[in-house]
């Protein structure tokens, strides 16, 4: 018989019947149970998360069951493999296509800082056009090492105010990068 693991209610305060608690903490909790990944997948990173996505691993066990492929219905973005600078403005596109709130994972060495191909047609790093919340290490990076860092999106995701995007400080974070709209919500 399958036994399933039910998520902890956030933080609040409960008596027979009632369960009280902030708007901010079930918003986070059903948020961070229901991502809905989008995978940039350009080389072997992209294998790891085949991987990762299947029965052995099965990343739908994180509620990120529903990949999709289509900017406008995803919130998190998982940027794996090399990344030549002429497909960055592609990479850039589809992050600006996402709407608020959204999140973005740099997968293996490659995404997080060009790994080993330090050359003139690798782009050093996403983080030089589109802000990067979680890094994950190696080369390849493991499905642990991946399921780790999906992890650590979940914490951020189920901690974040609701205010986050409309705060001065995330708006000069996007135009440092160059974007100014915000998004959806
Ligand atoms: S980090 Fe290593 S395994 Fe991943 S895409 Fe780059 S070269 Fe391939």
């Amino acid at each position: 018989m399958t036994t399933y693991t039910k998520v902890a209610p956030p933080e609040g305060f409960s008596s027979p019947g009632l369960f009280a608690t902030a708007f901010d903490k079930v918003i986070g909790l059903a948020r961070s149970n229901s991502i809905w990944p989008l995978p940039f997948a350009t080389s072997c990173c992209g294998i790891e998360f085949m991987a990762t996505v299947a029965s052995h691993y099965d990343l739908g066990r994180f509620g990120a069951e529903r990949l999709s492929y289509s900017p406008r219905q995803a919130d998190l973005l998982m940027v794996m493999g090399t990344i030549a600078k002429k497909m960055a403005p592609i990479v850039e596109q589809v992050y600006e296509q996402m709407a608020e709130p959204r999140w973005v994972i740099a997968v293996g060495a490659c995404a997080a800082s060009g790994g080993i191909f330090d050359t003139y047609s690798v782009l050093q790093g996403i983080d030089r056009i589109v802000p990067v919340d979680v890094y994950v290490p190696g080369c390849p990076p493991r499905p642990e090492q991946i399921l780790d860092g999906f992890m650590k999106i979940q914490e951020l995701v189920k901690n974040e105010s609701l205010r986050k995007r409309y705060s001065p400080e995330y708006k000069a974070m996007l135009e440092r990068f160059g974007m100014t709209t915000i998004k959806g919500s």
